[in-house]
């Protein structure tokens, strides 16, 4: 079966150029042009990843994507009109997997679309063990080797190594992993993300001699493989 892409886009030109070039990838293509109907439809049918542009018209693309991730955890990519890092920011908190400037070239929204399927698919069949190199999380049993020697973490920390093992090669705003973590009910200070990635990087990171976890200046953090 062919992968299902729902275009949710008002600016007529860009959606009809954005359907030609997946078609021609050889995706399926449904193209709305308001928020309100793009929203109905992520929601009710089988799609496999929503490309979302910022402002539209009804509802804006962040409420989309509010509304969305309340009952689908479809990959969502967001097109933002202007290279701005407080809208790339808000795509992020508001759920989105990864975001892109409209200046973008196709051959590079293309392949974030293989990276964003390629993750989920992923995460489908091997959801219990993540590994990066020499480091193994194990989930169920809530254990992390390095090189076969135990990295031993609090539960926090452990969730947040997850978190962003589960999404390696994902930027991952503040807010989104502070939403993840600790909850969306969550008020104290949001530098508590900060100081416990600064927990993981001085037992991971720092005392293995290894670079897992990037800082991506404005936005949050990144967790890849040095070769990455
Ligand atoms: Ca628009």
């Amino acid at each position: 079966m062919k992968t299902k892409i729902l275009v949710i886009e008002d600016e007529v030109k860009i959606a009809r150029f954005l359907e030609l070039e997946l078609n021609h990838e050889g995706y399926e293509v449904e193209v709305v042009n308001d928020g309100r109907s793009g929203c109905e439809k992520a929601i009710s049918g089988n799609v496999d990843l929503i490309i979302l542009d910022l402002m539209l018209p009804e509802l804006s693309g962040i409420e989309v994507c509010r509304r969305v991730r309340r009952v689908s955890d479809v990959p969502i990519i967001m097109l933002t009109a202007k290279d701005d890092v407080s809208d790339k920011v808000m795509g992020l908190d508001s759920g989105a997997d990864d975001y892109m400037t409209k200046s973008f070239a196709i051959e590079e929204l293309l392949a974030r679309i293989r990276v964003v399927l390629k993750r989920k698919e992923k995460k489908k069949q091997n959801s219990h063990t993540l590994e990066a190199g020499k480091l193994m999380l194990y989930k169920d049993e809530h254990r992390v080797l390095f090189n076969e020697k135990e990295v031993s973490l609090s539960k926090k920390e452990f969730k947040l190594l997850s978190y962003l093992m589960e999404n390696r090669g994902i930027v991952l705003s503040r807010g989104k992993i502070l939403n993840y973590v600790w909850g969306y009910d969550f008020y104290g200070d949001t530098n508590v993300t900060d100081v416990y990635i600064r927990y993981l990087r001085n037992k991971i990171d720092q005392k293995f001699e290894v670079q897992f976890i990037h800082t991506i200046r404005g936005v949050g953090y990144m967790f890849k493989e040095n070769e990455e």
